[in-house]
């Protein structure tokens, strides 16, 4: 080609992808939810989708603005899950789909290992400013949270020469064989999935509504059970424990004060790595880049991934140069590990939580409108309703329901309360170890008034649903 050439048009002949107007952010329900549209997509689906892939709400989208999610029904839904806690800055967020878009016309893919490109270590450079503590940082990035957690267990293992890791009750830390070894819950997760890998140890973890001894004594006969744990495995044979900053899927428990600060001082004197999964938990989902920031406690490993780019894959490993480093050339990676289109979402991820303090700030709203709406339904001394708790920080709340005035767990009402959600264009997901908890992971641009409605709906289908158990 000479200078002369210079196109004028892509050469597939196709316009740029318009940008339509934005969906109004309001709530409406057109059909039954799923609609007819959805439904026939449904049936079809299952002769070519393997069954294993469960669904939480059978409908299928057209597109997405902010937290509105509009399907094929003509159905706007309030997204109460954000894709489970990823697309925190909203559908569409026009600075992330400009950055994806850019980069997407640059070039889609190098590999990281083969040759490389700044976002990859500018996104290294953004991660290592947020992990807490004064060592200076290193990151390597992945593309799904199990893979960041499959990592820091090999770098665990490579620093300290040891082989084993402990995780916690309830904890999920992905689907892979390891991470399956590491994740508690058996169904639908690990069953028929074994054997999983040996030296992996699983603790008591400080959950405070339930702790046999009690809320006071949580903490520290957690601590205690910590420490007789690693003096059964040896502590000397410990490379990592490995904790959720905040349990998702386990039901978002957060553990009470002074439990990460135990943890982090035992680990400290046996010489073994504390790594925080921050995979739901982070990014700013609490109101502050990482949740461990509320303990104010430094772990040495950090895995993040989902929110990391906003929808994008990618997930990343950071910690001190000295724990890094110890993998030589070679030793980490992975063909899509860092793709150039995550990065430049990760990027923008980041310019807009750091912007201002709108974003992070939103989290601390959202908790508010929460507990406004449910702590109210939380059952009294009388031993009514079947709201044991509302908990959780920030952006990242859920209600455990129980029978009438117990903490005995009532999944069938968990599942009709957001079944009626659904059915009434609110989407909220369900998780915990008994399944019973219902999790609220909104999007940080979620405005007021569309929170209300939806928590509005999630409160009107709990009071019904306690209702019909006579609470
Ligand atoms: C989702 C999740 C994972 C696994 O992430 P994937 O991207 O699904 O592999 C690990 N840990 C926690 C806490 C998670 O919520």
């Amino acid at each position: 080609m000479t200078d002369t050439a210079v196109p004028t048009a892509h050469p597939s002949g196709l316009e740029p992808a318009d940008t339509r107007a934005p969906l109004e952010q309001r709530r409406i329900v057109a059909t039954q939810i799923p609609g007819p549209k959805s439904t026939q997509l449904h049936e079809k689906r299952t002769h070519s989708v393997a069954r294993g892939l469960g669904t939480v709400l059978p409908v299928f989208l057209d597109r997405a603005d902010g937290a509105i999610l509009l399907d094929v029904d003509g159905n706007q839904i309030i997204d109460l899950a954000s894709g489970i806690a990823v697309t925190s800055l909203g559908h569409n967020h026009p600075a992330l789909t400009k950055a994806v878009r850019d980069q997407a016309e640059k070039f889609l893919h190098t590999c990281y290992m083969v040759t490389e490109y700044p976002g990859y270590s500018d996104v290294c450079e953004r991660l290592n400013a947020i992990a807490p503590g004064d060592s200076d940082k290193r990151s390597a990035l992945f593309t799904t949270g199990a893979e960041a957690l499959e990592n820091a267990v090999k770098i665990s293992r490579a620093y300290t020469g040891r082989t084993d890791i402990v995780v916690f009750d309830h904890a999920y830390h992905g689907r892979t064989l390891f991470t399956l070894g590491m994740t508690s819950k058996e169904a639908p997760y690990k069953a028929g999935f074994g054997p999983f890998p040996a030296h992996i140890h699983r603790a008591p973890l400080a959950y405070p509504l339930r702790w046999e001894g009690g809320r006071d004594k949580c903490t520290e006969e957690a601590l205690t059970a910590f420490e007789d744990l690693l003096e059964r495995v040896g502590p000397q044979n410990v490379a990592a424990a490995v904790i959720e900053s905040i349990q998702g899927e386990g039901g978002f428990i957060v553990p009470p004060e002074g439990f990460f600060a135990g943890i982090r001082e035992i680990t400290a004197r046996h010489g073994i790595l504390l790594v925080a999964d921050e995979v739901q938990s982070g990014m700013g989902r609490t109101g502050t880049m990482l949740a461990i920031e509320h303990d104010d406690v430094v772990p040495d490993l950090i895995c993040t991934a989902k929110a990391l780019a906003g929808g994008m894959p990618l997930s990343a490993v950071t910690g001190p140069a000295q724990v890094m480093d110890v993998v030589g050339p070679g030793g980490l990676g992975g063909t899509y590990a860092g793709s150039p289109l995550s990065c430049a979402a990760a990027l923008a991820v980041f310019d807009e939580l750091e912007k201002d303090d709108e974003l992070l700030g939103s989290a601390a709203r959202i908790e508010a409108a929460v507990r406004r709406h449910l702590e109210p339904l939380v059952s009294g001394s009388d031993g009514n309703g079947i709201v044991a708790e509302v908990r959780g920080r920030g952006a990242m709340m859920a209600i455990e329901i129980c029978k009438p005035g117990t903490i005995d767990a009532d999944p069938e009402a968990t599942k009709a309360i957001a079944a009626a959600c659904h059915a009434q264009g609110v989407l909220v997901l369900t998780c915990g170890t008994y399944n019973n908890v219902l999790r609220l992971l909104p999007p940080l641009v979620i405005g007021d008034e569309l929170l209300d409605d939806g928590l509005s709906i999630l409160a009107g289908a709990i009071r019904s649903v306690a209702e019909a158990d006579g609470a």
